[in-house]
């Protein structure tokens, strides 16, 4: 039975700025768990980042700083919930280090996501042994804390289901309950748990077609105006797809009135320039509490939370790491 409070997630820092699918699969459901009174360690994962930003690595670290903002922006409060930077609390290395000598080979190459990105750098002599640990370093970011649960969008449910197994393989072979399983808490809403991008793949920065967080009420216009619609949809009369339609995708997201929309759009009695329309000014109201805070927030401000953040989490995850010796018999 897992009775903890703590709930831990984290984002990479392979883009200085959060998109909508990070904030609707993620960090809202960090901020509703926040509410409901959990304690949350929520990290900026720079060393992920490095995985395919080996090259770039002053820019993943600089980035660090912008996403910890966008936390706050979208409703962390760092009184109450810890914010820091994966490599400023050094037990993650190490116990990343340790798992990494009792995880199976044969787990991390059937992880699909790892399949991906392996074709993403296109040879082998690319490919950094790093890409492969990842799902190590994960559990070991995760344990760390003996979470409830873990907060992700859809895609990093492989991910999260390898930590689990390595947490029963090493209560396991060192005969101490050390760590309990945790949760996925992926959104019930599928839509929520893999958000659109603007031409209907997931939305990712790597794929350049994500609204971010803090991108202007004239940038999120002129990105609605270019997003895919139903291509057989020329006027206004013709019948639309909302199925198949990133505008409608996000009206079904965050417009109360979505149904009639929808039903509108598929018989052809509203055009695409007036579900565009629409949705720009509910989406930028919806964005507006976010920006607004985001734009309060200083350099000095957000070096100070993580700073205090890193403490914190330090204070809880080194007590776990001395736990973990222990049950290796390790001092
Ligand atoms: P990206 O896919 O843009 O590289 P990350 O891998 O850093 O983003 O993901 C950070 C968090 O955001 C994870 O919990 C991930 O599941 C979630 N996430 C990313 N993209 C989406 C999306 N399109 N829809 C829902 N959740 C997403």
């Amino acid at each position: 039975m897992n009775d903890s409070n703590r709930i831990l997630s984290g984002m990479r820092s392979t883009n200085p700025r959060l998109h909508l699918g990070n904030y609707e699969g993620a960090l809202r459901n960090w901020v509703d768990l926040q509410n409901k009174g959990f304690k949350m360690y929520c990290m900026v994962a720079d060393l992920h980042a490095l995985t395919t930003m080996y090259e770039e690595s002053a820019e993943a670290s600089r980035n660090a700083r912008e996403v910890a903002k966008d936390f706050v922006a979208g409703g962390i409060d760092p009184s109450r919930s810890s914010v820091f930077v994966q490599s400023h609390v050094p037990e993650h290395s190490e116990l990343h280090l340790l798992l990494s000598m009792i995880t199976p080979l044969g787990w991390l190459e059937r992880v699909p996501t790892y399949k991906e990105k392996q074709e993403d750098l296109g040879s082998a002599e690319r490919e950094p042994y790093g890409l492969l640990g990842y799902p190590v370093l994960q559990s070991a970011d995760i344990l760390l804390y003996k979470p409830y649960g873990v907060p992700v969008g859809r895609d990093q449910a492989p991910h999260l289901e390898i930590g689990n197994d390595i947490a029963a393989r090493f209560n396991r072979l060192y005969g101490r309950e050390v760590f309990q399983p945790y949760k996925y808490l992926i959104p019930e809403d599928e839509l929520r748990a893999k958000v659109p991008g603007l031409d209907m793949r997931k939305m990712s920065k790597s794929y350049d077609n994500c609204i971010y967080l803090s991108d202007t009420e004239d940038q999120t216009a002129a990105k609605i105006k270019q997003a895919f619609t139903t291509p057989t949809k020329i006027r206004l009369t013709d019948p639309g797809q909302p199925e198949g339609c990133a505008v409608c995708q996000y009206l079904r997201l965050y417009s109360p009135d979505w149904e009639r929309q929808w039903e509108e759009d598929r018989q052809g009695l509203r055009g695409c320039s007036q579900n565009k329309k629409e949705l720009t000014e509910i989406l930028n109201e919806y964005l507006r509490p976010i920006r607004e805070r985001r734009a309060l927030l200083d350099d000095a401000a957000i070096e100070e939370i993580l700073c205090r953040g890193a403490e914190e989490a330090r204070g809880f995850a080194s007590k776990t790491l001395a736990e973990v010796k222990s049950a290796m018999g390790m001092f």
